[in-house]
């Protein structure tokens, strides 16, 4: 990722796209049709495939990356969680990964099960010794395969968590945790989903002027969500802990009874943000990137990169198919 980043123009721009592993045989051969599309009119520069906590989904997110890397040939960015996962687990993700030639991998701590979820004697084996953050899945990375995979590591604009909860942390608190996280050898950061730009402008500001110098040319790609649904992202906003700006708030409300109006109505508001966010890149030299979250949707989506122009440009010989493409994913 970091090489394909380098070779944009210094004011070039880039995307990607997230998705996750679906659950039957339908809803993957779905979205191999969908993907197939999403490559060849979106052009993402790179795509993300989610990791279900303690290796849920491992299979499944591995058949879903051999099909993103393998089958139709995308950059593929792999996440990976450490906590509550076995070494031996660990160790088999990254081989199945570096044998599917999958380069990238997004390394994260994960969520730990939940102590009402647990029996009563079954061991916390999220506070394992080996893996207890991030970071120490970042490092155990860098030891075992040294500059083989491009490790991004996860952050958080508006802290990891509300305050409310022992997890909650403002952004301040897990400042120094960043550092040190990059410090031992990430080599881009993505940002959790968010709506305030306010927010949004004071990380990137801080990282940016940040005394340590780790984040002065790291590529942040700002998280940002379609808004799929009026449910949804009430919903998504609470789990993320993303404020919802009064003023997005009412423009939501004022439709909230249909569907498809909550979805335009989304896709002003983060085409706005791209625009808001363009302003506060503009500050720092190099490509600027944006990622996003599909949901393993298309069509608001297909319809913010064409709003915000973020799809790159295609060779000439290319151009019929992919015009076409575009028109069909977004109708
Ligand atoms: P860490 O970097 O370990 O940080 C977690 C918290 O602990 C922070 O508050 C930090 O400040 C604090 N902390 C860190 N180090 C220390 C220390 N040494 N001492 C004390 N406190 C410390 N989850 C999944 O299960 N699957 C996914 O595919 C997935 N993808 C994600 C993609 C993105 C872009 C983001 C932003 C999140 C994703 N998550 C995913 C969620 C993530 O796993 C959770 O938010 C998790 O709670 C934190 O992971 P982390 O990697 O940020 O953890």
């Amino acid at each position: 990722i970091t090489e394909k980043i380098a070779a944009l123009p210094p004011d070039g721009e880039y995307f990607s796209l997230e998705f996750f592993p679906p659950k039957t045989a339908m809803g993957f051969s779905n979205l191999r049709v969908r993907l197939q599309r999403m490559e060849r009119a979106l052009r993402p520069l790179f795509v993300n495939v989610t990791w279900g906590a303690g290796g849920s989904t491992s299979q499944k997110s591995l058949e879903l990356a051999e099909l993103c890397q393998r089958e139709i040939g995308l950059t593929t960015c792999l996440h990976l969680t450490c906590t509550n996962m076995s070494q031996a687990l660990i160790d088999q993700a990254l081989e199945d990964a570096r044998a599917l030639g999958i380069r990238n991998i997004l390394a994260l701590r994960g969520d730990p099960p939940r102590a009402e979820y647990r029996d009563a004697d079954e061991p916390d084996q999220a506070s394992s010794e080996e893996f207890t953050w991030a970071i120490d899945l970042v490092k155990y990375i860098r030891k075992k395969y040294g500059s083989y995979f491009c490790i991004g590591v996860a952050a958080y604009p508006e802290g990891h968590g509300d305050g409310s909860h022992p997890e909650g942390q403002s952004f301040e608190h897990d400042l120094p945790y960043l550092v040190e996280k990059v410090q031992a050898g990430a080599d881009f950061i993505m940002t959790q989903l968010f709506f305030d730009i306010e927010a949004y402008e004071k990380f990137e500001t801080t990282l940016r002027n940040h005394p340590s110098g780790a984040f002065k040319t790291i590529p942040i790609l700002p998280g940002l969500m379609p808004i799929q649904s009026y449910a949804m992202i009430k919903r998504t906003a609470k789990l993320s802990h993303a404020k919802i700006p009064e003023e997005t708030m009412a423009r939501l409300n004022a439709v909230k009874g249909d569907d498809e109006k909550v979805k335009m109505v989304g896709v002003d508001i983060v085409s706005e943000l791209i625009g808001q966010i363009r302003e506060i890149k503009s500050r720092t030299p190099g490509p600027k990137g944006f990622h996003f979250y599909t949901l393993n949707l298309e069509k608001s989506i297909s319809f913010i990169l064409e709003r915000t122009k973020l799809i790159p440009d295609v060779p000439e010989d290319e151009e019929a198919v992919v015009d076409e493409t575009v028109v069909a994913a977004a109708q």
